[in-house]
């Protein structure tokens, strides 16, 4: 069948007048911002209409669906074993990839994750991975079946030929304010993600200060859209919400949650952290046929962390990219800070910590010069935060609140002043909110 001819702007009308497009329109506009039949003005001009009138689940899934078949979709049909992959909208010091890879391998399942580079305050896979001396994440996708196959899990950065079309759309986005448009958001993540040649698929959509989506009901909106498309596209997704108020874990940065993944892996991670990661592996372990049940998948889980199996996993997924193996065992090969500074509550705390505010301790990497401005910035991955405090934990003057890793004093000090400014005190002991919000199926 060919596709009929279109004009932009009777599309554009369409949706701008409240209109809803059929799959031919929509796989017009997808192709079209490639090729060259939809100019830039045009495409900015439907993705506003779409910012302002929305789209039904059904012309998410065929949006989502033309751009996934915008470029190439990987077809690992042949590597054996359910394929199970997790994302995450991302937040700060989410390093629950570097641990749930591996760990989901050592119980059976295959990994393909194909990751992004951090951008403002929220941290990416690909850096943390990239601060292991040697780690290569620009696999050809040969290379990364191979890895996939032989080791059962690998991490590695979106190739050019892969959703070419969310490149273009994602770029025009980004400087026509029409990012947070929960329709685009979808299709743009889940074109990505089917196009990775998975089985199935965890998301965990965060929502509070340091997340992409602040409220919660917003996060439900977009994790309900992602399952649905997943469901048109006949894969099972299964997404939570999980509260990122407060940074995940006690790092964030490079280096440093490099090793608190490690320190994961061996069994002695962060409970909040641990939460997380148990949770969303658990939920790879479910569909992928892995385990019967969360209680199953939770019995698995802890026992490849106490045989050293995941850990054995992170150490080959190493070796199979080029990565140092002997981080595992010394951290002291992975890039370091020229000082460390302990940053301590002032004269006058007393009681409880009750906020540790996630954007602001992103903005303390931002200052440190481990975070990134725009994609072309490069990153300083010796920098970052460690043994950071948790809300809840007990304070008086003169705790420390964290440490900071800093190559350049000036940097230091406005990090110093974001991490005073981001935790907080009150006398009586806060009431914890549950991390994990929701499940949606
Ligand atoms: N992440 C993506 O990949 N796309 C979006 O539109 C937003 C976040």
């Amino acid at each position: 069948m060919t596709t009929p001819a279109f004009f932009p702007q009777d599309i554009i009308i369409k949706k701008r007048d409240g209109g809803v497009l059929t799959k031919d329109e929509i796989e017009f506009f997808a192709r079209g911002v490639s090729d060259g039949k939809f100019a830039d003005y045009q495409a900015t001009a439907l993705l506003m209409a779409i910012f302002w009138r929305g789209m039904t689940p059904q012309e998410t899934a065929w949006l989502t669906d033309a751009m996934m078949r915008s470029g190439e979709v990987i077809d690992l049909r042949d590597v054996p074993g359910a394929k199970v992959d997790k994302h995450s909208t991302g937040g700060v010091g989410d390093k629950v990839s570097l641990i749930l890879a591996p760990l989901a391998a050592a119980c059976g399942l295959k990994v393909p994750m194909m990751s992004g580079r951090g951008l403002g305050h929220t941290g990416g896979t690909l850096d943390k991975l990239e601060a292991i001396p040697g780690f290569n994440v620009d696999l050809t996708v040969p290379e990364f079946r191979t890895i996939l196959q032989k080791v059962g899990a690998a991490m590695i950065g979106q190739t050019p030929q892969v959703v070419p079309a969310d490149k273009k759309l994602y770029s025009l986005r980004d400087v026509t304010g029409t990012v947070e448009c929960i329709p685009l958001i979808c299709a743009s993540i889940m074109s990505k993600k089917l196009a990775e040649g998975i089985d199935s698929l965890v998301l965990d959509v965060k929502f509070g200060k340091g997340a992409f989506m602040k409220k919660k009901e917003d996060a439900l909106k977009l994790a309900r859209a992602m399952v649905d498309v997943g469901k048109a596209a006949g894969k099972p997704v299964w997404a939570q919400l999980t509260g990122m108020n407060q940074p995940l874990g006690r790092a964030a940065g490079h280096t440093t949650e490099v090793i608190e993944s490690i320190e994961c892996l061996k069994g002695r991670g962060p409970a909040d952290l641990m939460e997380v990661t148990f949770a969303l592996t658990g939920h790879m372990l479910v569909l992928g046929g892995a385990a019967k049940d969360a209680a199953g998948a939770r019995r698995k889980m802890e026992a490849v962390i106490a045989n050293g199996s995941a850990l054995e996993k992170f150490r080959q997924m190493c070796v199979a990219q080029g990565g140092d193996p002997r981080v595992v065992d010394d951290y002291k090969i992975l890039p370091t800070a020229k000082k460390l500074i302990e940053v301590k509550a002032l004269a006058g705390a007393k009681g409880f910590v009750s906020e540790v505010d996630a954007l602001k301790c992103g903005h303390a990497i931002m200052a440190l010069g481990g975070g990134r401005a725009s994609v072309k910035d490069a990153v300083d991955h010796a920098v970052g935060i460690a043994d950071l405090i948790k809300i809840g934990e007990p304070v008086s003057a003169g705790t420390r609140l964290c440490t900071l890793h800093v190559n350049d004093d000036a940097r230091g000090e406005r990090a110093v002043a974001f991490i005073l400014d981001a935790v907080k005190f009150s006398a009586t002991a806060p009431q914890l909110e549950p991390l994990i919000q929701d499940l949606i199926q």
